[in-house]
């Protein structure tokens, strides 16, 4: 009788630690999403205010994949690595270009976009294809604003930041290339941004056109906390796999036009 009792009690026991281990694992799964949502078409607030793009779709596809739930946080651009730096589950999703220090504070994944830097000023400013960043910084400088609009923190920073140097131009940052371009004219003489956010942003604006800088491309990657290299190997099958199926082409598509 005892035996049993025992034996029903233990039986009882395991059962109870099946279903509290059970729950355990049905527990939602977060990953937690830090872009900046003035960077279109990569992301950007639609008419709702809701942030929407080419990033959001790709995190997105991945937490379905993955079995995460998706929290989209709309943060400055330059306080994304240090929140990803804080969270094993958090990823930077901003058109992000790999670098050398960011890759210090965060795991990249692999490639899944590339750009280069253009630059954005009042129609029919320069001639020709592609400008020269030099004399991008000599138009800046002859103009009587003499400032150079960027976005705080973001390669194009780095880049002007270099070349106003020893000149009489200087950058303003701004807290993205929307709000800075509405300042060319006044504030601003150009704003530096890459390429698809400065043909968004120029697109349908009469007095505004964009060019081509002279400068090296850029490859945009998914920036991941340091102490998740398990979640980077499985995030770059699913690249790898989207990219294949056009799946970021057509993303890139849909929210250009
Ligand atoms: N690609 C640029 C960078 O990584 C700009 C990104 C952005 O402004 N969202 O710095």
């Amino acid at each position: 009788m005892k035996k049993t009792v025992t034996v029903i009690l233990a039986a009882a026991m395991i059962l109870a630690c099946l279903a509290l281990a059970s729950c355990g694992q049905t527990e939602e799964k977060v990953l937690n999403v830090y872009t900046n949502a003035g960077f279109p078409p990569y992301e950007y607030l639609d008419s709702n205010g809701k942030v929407v793009g080419v990033d959001i779709d790709v995190v997105n596809y991945i937490g379905e994949k993955l079995g995460y739930k998706v929290i989209i946080s709309d943060i400055d651009f330059d306080a994304i690595l240090n929140e990803v730096s804080k969270d094993k589950f958090a990823v930077g999703a901003a058109g992000m270009s790999k670098k050398p220090d960011r890759d210090e504070v965060a795991l990249a994944s692999d490639v899944y976009a590339t750009s280069v830097q253009y630059i954005i000023a009042p129609t029919g400013t320069f001639e020709g294809e592609q400008v020269a960043l030099a004399d991008a910084i000599a138009y800046v400088a002859a103009s009587g604003i003499k400032s150079i609009g960027v976005q705080a923190g973001t390669t194009g920073a780095y880049l002007v930041d270099d070349a106003v140097k020893d000149t009489e131009a200087k950058a303003i940052e701004y807290s993205n290339a929307i709000i800075a371009s509405q300042d060319i004219g006044t504030t601003v003489a150009a704003v530096v941004i890459d390429k698809l956010p400065a043909e968004a942003i120029s697109k349908d604006k009469d007095n505004l056109q964009c060019w081509p800088l002279d400068a090296e491309m850029e490859s945009y990657v998914l920036y991941f906390n340091k102490d998740n290299a398990e979640l980077v190997k499985q995030v770059n099958d699913i690249l790898k796999q989207m990219i294949k199926d056009g799946l970021i082409d057509q993303y890139t598509v849909k929210h250009s036009s």
